[in-house]
């Protein structure tokens, strides 16, 4: 059982998690992380997502300016 310290949205502030027994078979590998001071679930594969995902949905948007 592996702990690590993260940022707690709930918690407001850097919480202790721990991984939670995986029924899916990931074993110390599980990407889920429970806060053991508010118990929400996290999954830190949402760390790998690049962060241009969220520029990459307002391409419908034309970048053209006027003048
Ligand atoms: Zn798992
Ligand atoms: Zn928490």
């Amino acid at each position: 059982m592996s702990h690590r310290e993260l940022y707690c949205d709930v918690c407001e502030g850097v919480a202790l998690f721990e991984v939670p027994p995986c029924v899916d078979g990931h074993g110390i590998d599980c990407p889920e992380l429970i806060c053991t001071g508010c118990g929400a679930a996290v999954v830190i594969a949402t760390f790998m997502v690049p962060v241009s995902r969220s520029a990459e949905g307002r391409r419908h948007r034309p970048a053209r300016r006027a003048a």
